[in-house]
């Protein structure tokens, strides 16, 4: 009997939004601009054009390395990465090779088991975090192929994982995280619908062939071209079990060095060949000639680590919020899923003290109605929720609705109050404060029963 477990690692572009690009004064953002209207001779390749890197973008990748719990190596260098396609005049993309910003860094997951109750905390390597530049785009309308050098030159930092993951599931909980963390250190909105954050997992088996020790592994593939959270899952599944089903026909393991570089299509839901083969010296990188290679000084390494150390990430204000504010993990969790509704419920809770909110009372309302953060500010929220304590919350209809059904579920205690037992009515009205969760006014629901009964 085979057994299998996948084995699964990703590589993940984000664009920074830097105000320039990686190797020009071009605008970095592009989004929605006419096409070709943000381009230069250095960012379309053009002889003679000579590159100049963006500081801010190698400041950005590194704090990214050191949120990732990276080493930042002392020396540093970028690379030309040779390669043909349309979208890349120079015919090489400036990129890292062996000498990358950051190396070595782990993510902790938050892993839940399969009882739905407990989870368990997976660490995944982080091998390493890259800076490079993003190519131009392609679009192909009918039998045309249009080409925008907008996108050409825009800082591109790859993260690259060890292959440490088993599922799919493991894989999104991952990229939320690695999304999450980016979007609190504001260096991108890493918003894969646009772009800004793509994936390419590589995927293959382990497989136990029941003789003792016997490991082997299915032939390496990349996925290319996925462009949401969703899709990538369905991804790796489909990938799982066209490597299954080859396996059990074919037998074929991998070759060492060797990957395979399959496409996603959308509309069929399956992978399909693009390339065998692929390695690294294929790409015949060398030292880019043109930018010298650098060397940090470990008290700016320093400095970089203490303003990463003062922004508190996402683990560090769920750890705040259940100790100093004595909320639930799970609460905590949802709150700081973005860091603007997290800081604007401690915005909340440092006012609610004097008006004696608890922070749980403000968390939970915070949630459960949904409160639109870039709409209100903390003073009216906190405003909102005190007065909702004290009023009746419920769209009045709502209200209505469900007290006419305590009626109707009532007959007898209505028959008990209209022959003179007044004191039922309080029964009636705790039987609409259950059903409406205590979020209507007590005064108000006696007023409004004694009005239906009579
Ligand atoms: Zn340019
Ligand atoms: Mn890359």
């Amino acid at each position: 009997m085979l057994s299998f477990k996948p084995v699964i690692g990703v590589e993940v572009h984000v664009e920074l939004k830097t105000e320039s690009k990686m190797f020009c004064r071009c605008q970095a953002n592009y989004f929605g601009k006419e096409p070709n209207t943000q381009t230069c001779p250095t960012c379309l390749g053009l002889p003679g054009a000579l590159p100049v890197p963006n500081r801010k973008a190698i400041e950005e990748t590194i704090f990214l390395g050191l949120a990732l719990g990276c080493e930042i190596p002392e020396y540093s260098k970028f690379d030309r990465k040779n390669y043909f396609y349309p979208d890349l005049p120079k015919g090489y993309q400036i990129s890292q090779y062996d000498l990358p910003f950051a190396v070595n860094g782990e993510l902790k997951l938050k892993i839940s088991l399969s009882d739905k109750q407990s989870s368990t905390i997976k660490s995944v390597g982080i091998r390493r975090v890259h800076l490079e530049e993003d190519t131009g785009k392609l679009s192909h309308v009918g039998d045309s192929s249009f080409i925008d050098f907008n996108r050409s030159g825009v800082p591109l930092v790859e993260i690259v994982t060890e292959p440490e993951m088993e599922s799919s599931d493991e894989v999104k909980i991952f990229l939320q995280k690695l999304r999450q963390i980016i979007r609190y250190l504001g260096i991108s909105n890493a918003d894969m619908e646009k772009g800004q954050m793509r994936c390419e997992p590589t995927i293959n088996l382990e497989i136990d062939t029941g003789n003792g020790n016997n490991h082997v592994y299915t032939p390496l593939v990349e996925v290319k071209n996925i462009n949401s959270f969703r899709f990538v899952q369905k991804a790796i599944d489909y990938e799982i079990k066209r490597q299954i089903d080859q396996f059990e026909q074919t037998g074929e393991e991998k070759q060492s060095g060797n990957k395979t570089t399959r496409g996603w299509n959308e509309a069929t839901g399956e992978t399909f060949l693009q390339r065998t083969k692929e390695e690294a010296e294929d790409y015949r990188y060398f030292p880019e000639p043109d930018i010298p290679p650098f060397r940090w000084s470990s008290e700016w390494i320093s400095l970089l680590q203490a303003q990463v150390s003062k922004l508190e990430l996402p683990s560090e204000k769920i750890k705040k919020f259940v100790e100093e504010y004595r909320i639930p993990e799970t609460i905590a969790e949802v709150l700081t899923a973005e860091k603007e509704e997290a800081e604007f419920f401690e915005k909340v809770a440092k006012l609610g003290v004097n008006k004696s909110l608890s922070p749980l009372e403000i968390a939970n309302q915070i949630i459960n109605k949904k409160v639109d953060v870039s709409n209100l500010t903390p003073e009216l929220t906190l405003e909102k929720i005190l007065s909702g304590k004290n009023k009746t919350n419920l769209p009045e209809e709502e209200l209505n609705a469900i007290i006419r059904q305590v009626l109707a579920e009532n007959p007898k205690a209505v028959e008990e109050y209209k022959n003179g037992k007044l004191n039922v009515i309080e029964f009636l009205v705790g039987q609409v404060a259950r059903l409406t969760k205590g979020q209507a006014d007590a005064n108000n629901v006696r007023d409004l029963l004694k009005k239906l009964i009579a």
